[in-house]
């Protein structure tokens, strides 16, 4: 593993449109950028930070902002973490967290998004269709964070830029919720898993392959996406948990007018769609009152699946990138694509899917002819 002093690496060669991690890779390291990873602790980062591990690109800072109210198995992933980036010379997490504050409204002090709710007598923006509570509690603590950490200081001093690492795996879900924003201001940013193509099924097969316990999916506990299923397990694992979804809902109650609760809108469950209404609490309720219901939405965890794989990709091996796998086959559209830069809104464009098992056999046929791509 090459390991450097953080900042020692160059300001960067001057950039329009950000880097790609496999432009990364291709680098000296000592010609590397300062490279930040964002680190959710779920299935996403975890498999992030493997594929930096495998393709010896060690970060400079990993940074984890605390919100508060993480589901208690990803607060006790924390410390499995902290092992595994000791064992591979990665350095350590660094925790953030947004400085405590008072409500405008009400007065009352809060520190964590869930205090800062029922202070506010409202639920989490992500409950309106905003992204606020996200910007607010994970992602301007870590730039807060950053903007005081000397070697990203004497990056942007030169005008360069400090290139940030998200998490967002190559699976439909992601696709849809990804934003591929390849640079602002200071920062330049990389999207690792789809650039190599792993869907979650694939981050939980790499997890597994390195030897590394597999996370539960991270986030508050009263995620408005979260799954019926997800608080069911919480319903019955930590009662006082559920408690504060309640406790939250309830108090913001008298204020909503747009949305019943954290899930916003009842879901009849038509089309294939799981039935639950739009409030958590009613939910929660319901659940402890009726142990059928209870039982059945238990038993909703989906399966994990098996990682799709094209043709000399490997689970466990040295990553593959999307991008050459592509051009070994041919794909030039694809690879267009995945070139293909929004000048206006300096936005990448990626293709929406990862599906490529059609490619197979060309990929086959490709990696035969040059086995190291
Ligand atoms: S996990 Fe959900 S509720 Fe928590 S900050 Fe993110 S979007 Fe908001």
């Amino acid at each position: 593993m090459a390991v450097r002093a953080p900042g020692s690496r160059s300001a960067a060669v001057p950039r329009t449109h950000g880097h790609t991690l496999r432009e990364i890779v291709e680098l000296p390291p000592d010609e590397r950028p300062l490279l930040v990873v964002s680190d959710g602790i779920g299935v996403d980062s975890t498999a992030m930070l493997i594929a930096l591990w495998r393709l010896d690109v060690p970060p400079d800072v990993i940074l984890h902002a605390d919100i508060g109210e993480e589901h208690p198995l990803t607060i006790a992933y924390r410390e499995e973490r902290r092992r595994w980036l000791r064992s591979v010379g990665f350095p350590d997490l660094t925790i953030v967290r947004r400085p405590p504050s008072r409500s405008g409204k009400t007065g009352k002090a809060f520190a964590t998004l869930g205090e800062k709710c029922i202070a506010n007598e409202t639920l989490p923006s992500l409950a309106f269709g905003r992204k606020g509570c996200s910007v607010e509690w994970k992602i301007e603590p870590q730039e807060r964070w950053m903007r005081g950490y000397l070697p990203a200081r004497q990056v942007w001093a030169k005008g360069g830029k400090v290139v940030k690492a998200i998490g967002y795996d190559a699976g439909p879900l992601d696709s849809r919720r990804a934003h591929y924003l390849t640079s602002d201001e200071t920062y330049d940013y990389i999207y690792p898993l789809r650039e190599l193509c792993w869907d979650r099924n694939r981050a939980i097969a790499e997890i597994k392959a390195a030897g590394v316990l597999v996370p539960r999916k991270s986030s508050c506990i009263f995620c408005p996406a979260m799954k019926p299923w997800e608080l069911a397990e919480i319903v019955e694992e930590w009662p006082a948990l559920a408690d504060l979804i309640v406790e939250i809902e309830d108090t913001a109650r008298p204020n909503l007018r747009e949305v019943e609760g954290l899930w916003r809108k009842t879901v009849k469950g038509t089309r294939g769609a799981v039935p639950r209404p739009g409030s958590m609490g009613v939910f929660i309720r319901r659940l402890r009152a009726d142990p059928s219901l209870f039982a059945h939405y238990r038993a909703m965890t989906p399966p994990v699946e098996p990682p799709k794989l094209c043709a000399g990709d490997v689970v466990g091996g040295t990553p593959i990138f999307r991008r050459r796998a592509l051009a070994l086959a041919g794909a030039r559209e694809e690879l267009c694509c995945f070139e293909g830069v929004d000048e206006k809104r300096n936005r990448r464009r990626l293709p929406l899917a990862p599906v490529f098992e059609e490619l197979s056999e060309e990929l086959a046929a490709a990696l035969e002819l040059d086995p190291e791509g």
